[in-house]
C-alpha cells in the first residue's frame, strides 16, 4: 500500500500487531514476548546492528532467589531485594517510584531465568554491598550475548526485525498511538500496529537538550553511547508526555581512553561450549592463571575509585593545572577542561600503597580487584613514569613548570594532613591518562503505570502506546549494579505481553 506524503513522496507501510521500537533489551525482550502471545511484531532499530547499550554494558542482572543463589545455598527474597535497594538511595529513597521497584523484584527472577532458558550463561551470585545478599549475576562471556541470543530467539518467534530503521515520528488515530513513521534504508515508511506500539529507545545520555533541562553542567558532557538521543522521551514529551526524576541524574563519571582494540573479554564470542567453560574456568582455574585476562577487561571498563583520590592522586588537565578537589566531583569539573580530559598522577610511595589489597584503583564489585602494576602491565598505552616531576611533565605532553607548580601546591595544601591525603614527593613519579568524563547512563524515562503504558501529564494513559527499558523508566531508581539490565528485560517483557494483549485487554478495566 503507498499514499504520497506531504514532500509527494511515496510512503511505504509496513503493518504488525505490536510495533516495538528499539532494538536493544528491552526492545528485543518486548519482540519475543509480544510473538509469545502470537502477536505479529515488527521491530525497528535505527542503527545497522542490535544491542544499543545493552551491548556496551558490563552485562549484570540483580535478582533474588534465583537458581544460581540456590545452588548458592543461598537464601533469598525479593523483599529482601526491595529493601536493600533502598539502602542505595539514602536521602533520595522517597522519591523512588515503589510501585515500579516492586515490579521490578518481584519480576526480575523470572526474566534471569527466561534469558538461560534462551542460551544466556552468567557468573554469579556475586556480593554488592550494601546488598545484603549476593545477588548479582554476570553474563559470559560479554554482553554482546544479549543482542545475539535475544536477537536469535525474536526471529524464531516470528518477529520482522529491520535494522537502519530509525523512528521519527509516532502515528496517532483519535488519540490512540497507531504506528510510527520510520526511514527504513532511507524510505518513508509508516509502519501500523493494529494493537500496540512499543517504545524502547533507550536513554537521554546523547541529548544535549533533554539533559540541558535538568542539569545544565551535563548538556555538553560526552555519552559512552553517542546513539542514545532520548528519540523516544522527546516524541512522547512533544504529544503531553512526561519526563520523571530528571533533577536525580548522576554526575558525569571518569573513565580511562578505551584502548584502540578492544579487551580480550570483548572480543569472545557467546558460544555456549565457550561460556559453559568459562564458567567452569572461573570457579575451579587457579586466580593466578584466570586474573590476567581479567585485568585487560578491569582496566579498560572500570572507573579509579574515590579512594585513590582521597589517599593523594591529583588530577592534571593539558595545561599542566590541577583544576579540581579530587574528593569531589571531578568528573564534572574534569567536563569542563580542554578535551574533557586529563591525567592522574602520583607518587611512588601511592603507587606501591595501590599495588595490594584492600587498596586496589578499580573493581568490579566482589568479582575482581585492579591494583596500579595492572594498570601498569595491561594499559602501557596509558602510562608513563620519570624520576622527576619536569620529566614526567615532558613525556605526559604539559608544561614543566605548570605540573611542578601544580604539585607543589597541592602538597602545601595537604602539608597539616587535615584531610588525610598524601603529599607527592617521592618519585619515580607516575601517571595514567588520558582520563576522561563520561554520562554513562541517565535515569529520565517517561512516566509509565505498572502496566508499562506510557502516561501523559495527568496521568492519563496514552491508549495503544507502553515503553520499557530506560525509555520507560518512570521515575524507579535504578542505583546500583544490574538494576538496569534487570529493569530493561523484565520491562521490556511485561510491555510486550500487555500491547500483544491489547485488543483483550483494552476492553477490561485492569
Ligand atoms: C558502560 C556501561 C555499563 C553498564 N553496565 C551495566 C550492568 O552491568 N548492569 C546493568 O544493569 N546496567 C548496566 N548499564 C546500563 C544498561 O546497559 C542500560 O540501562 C540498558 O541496557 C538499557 O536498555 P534499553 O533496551 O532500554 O536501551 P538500549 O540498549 O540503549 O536500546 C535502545 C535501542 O533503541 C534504538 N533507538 C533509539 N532511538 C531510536 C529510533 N528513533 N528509532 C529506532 N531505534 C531507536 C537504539 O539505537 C538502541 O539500539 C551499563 C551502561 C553502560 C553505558
Amino acid at each position: 500500500m503507498k499514499e504520497p506524503n506531504s514532500t509527494g513522496a511515496a510512503v511505504r507501510t509496513l503493518e504488525a500487531d505490536v510495533l516495538v521500537i528499539g532494538g536493544g533489551g528491552a526492545g528485543l525482550s518486548a519482540a519475543c514476548a509480544a510473538c509469545s502471545e502470537g502477536a505479529k511484531v515488527v521491530l525497528l532499530e535505527k542503527n545497522p546492528e542490535l544491542g544499543g547499550t545493552t551491548s556496551l554494558s558490563v552485562g549484570s542482572i540483580t535478582a533474588a532467589g534465583s537458581s544460581w543463589q540456590k545452588k548458592a545455598g543461598i537464601t533469598d527474597t525479593p523483599d529482601e531485594h526491595f529493601a536493600d535497594m533502598g539502602l542505595f538511595l539514602g536521602s533520595v529513597d522517597h522519591r523512588d517510584n515503589m510501585a515500579l521497584r516492586r515490579v521490578l523484584v518481584d519480576h526480575v527472577t523470572e526474566t534471569l531465568e527466561w534469558l538461560k532458558s534462551i542460551g544466556l550463561a552468567f557468573y554469579g551470585p556475586m556480593p554488592e554491598p550494601p546488598h545484603k545478599k549476593p545477588r548479582m549475576h554476570t553474563v559470559l562471556p560479554n554482553s554482546r550475548a544479549y543482542p545475539y541470543y535475544l536477537g536469535r530467539e525474536a526471529r524464531r518467534l516470528g518477529a520482522q526485525i529491520h535494522c537502519n530503521a530509525r523512528v521519527v515520528q509516532l502515528l496517532q488515530d483519535g488519540g490512540r498511538v497507531v504506528g510510527a513513521r520510520a526511514s527504513i534504508d532511507g524510505a518513508v515508511v509508516d509502519c501500523l500496529a493494529r494493537r500496540a506500539v512499543v517504545l524502547a529507545s533507550g536513554d537521554i545520555s546523547a541529548a544535549r537538550d533533554l539533559k540541558r533541562q535538568f542539569k545544565e553542567d551535563l548538556a555538553d558532557v560526552q555519552a559512552i553511547n553517542p546513539n542514545s538521543t532520548g528519540d523516544g522521551q522527546r516524541m512522547v514529551v512533544q504529544m503531553g508526555g512526561e519526563l520523571v526524576n530528571g533533577d536525580l541524574m548522576r554526575p558525569p563519571a571518569l573513565r580511562f581512553k578505551a584502548p584502540a582494540r578492544d579487551n580480550f573479554l570483548r572480543r569472545l564470542p557467546p558460544w555456549r561450549m565457550l561460556t559453559a567453560s568459562m564458567n567452569l574456568a572461573m570457579r575451579f582455574v587457579p586466580n593466578w592463571i584466570i586474573r590476567p585476562f581479567i585485568m585487560s577487561f578491569m582496566t579498560s571498563s572500570m572507573s579509579p575509585e574515590a579512594a585513590f583520590f582521597k589517599a593523594g592522586a591529583i588530577l592534571i588537565n593539558h595545561e599542566g593545572k590541577r583544576f579540581t578537589q579530587e574528593t569531589g566531583q571531578p568528573a564534572s569539573d574534569l567536563a569542563k577542561q580542554p578535551d574533557q580530559s586529563a591525567w592522574i598522577a602520583f607518587d611512588d610511595a601511592l603507587a606501591r600503597k595501590f599495588s595490594g589489597w584492600p587498596h586496589y584503583i578499580s573493581t568490579a564489585p566482589g568479582f575482581a580487584y585492579a591494583y596500579f602494576p595492572d594498570y601498569r602491565r595491561t594499559r602501557s598505552d596509558l602510562y608513563v613514569t620519570a624520576q622527576t616531576l619536569p620529566e614526567l611533565a615532558r613525556k605526559m605532553g604539559v608544561p614543566q613548570d605548570a605540573l611542578t607548580k601544580s604539585v607543589q601546591s597541592y602538597n602545601d595544601e595537604v602539608a597539616d594532613n587535615a584531610n588525610g591525603r598524601a603529599p607527592m614527593r617521592e618519585g619515580p613519579f607516575h601517571a595514567l591518562g588520558p582520563i576522561q568524563a563520561w554520562v554513562i547512563l541517565t535515569d529520565v524515562g517517561l512516566a509509565v503505570d505498572t502496566h508499562h503504558r506510557v502516561l501523559d501529564r495527568d496521568g492519563t494513559p496514552f491508549p495503544g502506546l507502553y515503553a520499557a527499558g530506560s525509555a520507560g523508566q518512570g521515575g524507579v531508581l535504578l542505583w546500583g549494579h544490574g538494576h538496569h539490565i534487570g529493569w530493561a528485560m523484565t520491562s521490556g517483557r511485561r510491555a510486550g505481553r500487555f500491547a500483544a494483549q491489547e485488543h483483550e485487554l483494552s476492553r477490561s478495566t485492569r
